[in-house]
């Protein structure tokens, strides 16, 4: 069958098609390069004055039929794309990423593994309130097999009328009752200069959610070889959090733990709202572990279970919950931390679920 004069003129648009294919990809190619240079040089990705003087020069060699504007709409979306094209490069090459390190991240917290695939707890008090109270926590999470044991004794408290914690000596209390049970300590520090010293009574620095973007404190637990949990600012983004996370690495510290604690919007039932698929974009974006505190986030001890069912679920690879011998008089959180039948209860109902769906 003779080929028809449409098929002709088609086969010349696939042949240009092919070309301009090409064309593109050699571009990107240049526009990547340019990527490395301007990272290099710390020069800002987006150059209005650039993109201008293309545009002048398209308006120049116009010679139509395309009208100038409809072709400065076509370029205007291929700058676009490059940028992006820019901008991912700049992410994989972040320390954190997956792309820079394919495989998962173990942190080893004095023989604690979190990231090897099995799921772990984290349990404690809020806040050290005395020996007696840590001590009796401590014995509870270790019957329940249990390694790590969490309590804060610095706390960042809204008002400054409240509690504001033991300080040292509490992280001394908390290290004394962890150590009778063979516990490996949780808890957070806010104050870069406190960091060399806590180092002797803390197996992991928690970064809190109102410090994540503390630089110098990320800078200051980056330097040392402890592990640390990065909680999630109040109201970050995954990226500002990604980035958070950087900072601690940027400085030499691999072994850091990201902790979804739940983000501030409208919704009014919960404390926070549990951003539960924050969980795989992190494992799936980063080679970091993932924690959820279904404590922070929910702030009601009925919605402990349910979330952290979902955590692990979803594969979170450690759960952080409250335990108070009597929650009624803690002097925070008192909402939401469970008394030791209720946390023994929990534990029976959240261990069936532990490495189910991974
Ligand atoms: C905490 O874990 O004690 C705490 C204060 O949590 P967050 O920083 O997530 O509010
Ligand atoms: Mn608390």
């Amino acid at each position: 069958m003779p080929e028809s004069q449409l098929d002709v003129l088609r086969g010349k648009i696939d042949k240009i098609d092919e070309e301009l294919l090409i064309l593109l990809n050699k571009r990107a190619k240049i526009v990547e390069s340019i990527g490395k240079v301007k990272e290099t040089q710390s020069t800002k990705r987006y150059d209005p004055v650039r993109e201008r003087q293309l545009f002048d020069r398209i308006a120049q060699n116009n010679e139509g039929p395309f009208s100038t504007t409809a072709l400065q709409q076509i370029f205007k979306q291929i700058f676009q794309v490059s940028l992006e094209l820019q901008k991912d490069d700049n992410r994989s090459a972040l320390l954190v990423s997956r792309k820079k390190k394919p495989e998962d991240t173990i942190v080893n917290i004095s023989g604690i593994k979190v990231g090897d695939g099995k799921q772990q707890f984290v349990m404690g008090p809020c806040a050290v309130e005395s020996y007696e109270q840590v001590y009796q926590v401590a014995e509870q999470v270790k019957k329940h097999g249990i390694g790590l044991i969490r309590g804060g004794a610095f706390k960042p408290r809204t008002s400054p009328y409240d509690f504001q914690g033991l300080g040292f000596e509490g992280l001394e209390l908390l290290r004394n009752a962890a150590d009778a049970f063979d516990l490996k300590v949780i808890s957070e520090i806010m104050t870069p200069s406190d960091v060399e010293k806590a180092l002797d009574y803390v197996d992991v620095i928690q970064v809190g959610a109102r410090n994540m973007q503390n630089f110098d404190l990320l800078k200051e637990v980056g330097k040392t070889n402890k592990p640390v949990l990065l909680k999630r600012g109040l109201a970050a983004t995954i990226e500002e959090f990604i980035y958070a996370a950087e900072y601690i690495m940027s400085k030499g510290n691999d072994q850091i733990i990201l902790c979804e604690r739940g983000i501030r919007t409208y919704e009014k039932a919960t404390r926070n709202t549990l951003d539960i698929t924050s969980v795989p974009i992190l494992k799936k974006e980063t080679h970091l572990p993932v924690a959820v505190d279904v404590v922070h986030s929910t702030g009601r001890r009925d919605l402990l279970l349910p979330a952290a069912k979902a955590a692990l679920a979803i594969g979170a690879d450690l759960v952080m919950a409250e335990v108070h011998p009597d929650p009624a008089v803690a002097l925070s959180d008192s909402a939401q931390q469970m008394n030791f039948e209720q946390f023994d209860s929990f534990m029976k109902a959240i261990n069936p679920c532990v490495n189910v769906f991974n």
